[in-house]
């Protein structure tokens, strides 16, 4: 009989067996990788939209041709 534990959850980044010290990964490494992922979907900056403050309802130009029956 081996001492196997039953159930040992693979490092869900790289797939290797989990290290007990750094579980649910194999190596602090993966779970630096994973907290860069949590990181990047978490804290995501988002895109500094610049609200347009030129509206185009002053823009209204009349069409010189307008008249043009
Ligand atoms: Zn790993």
């Amino acid at each position: 009989m081996t001492a196997q534990q039953p159930k040992a959850a693979p490092c869900p980044i790289c797939g290797k067996p989990a290290h007990p010290r750094y579980r649910p990964f194999c190596s602090r490494r993966c779970a630096d990788v994973d907290l860069g992922h949590w990181f990047s979907g978490q804290y995501r900056v988002p895109s500094t939209e610049i609200p347009s403050e030129m509206d185009e309802k002053y823009t209204r130009r009349v069409d010189p041709d307008d008249e043009v029956g």
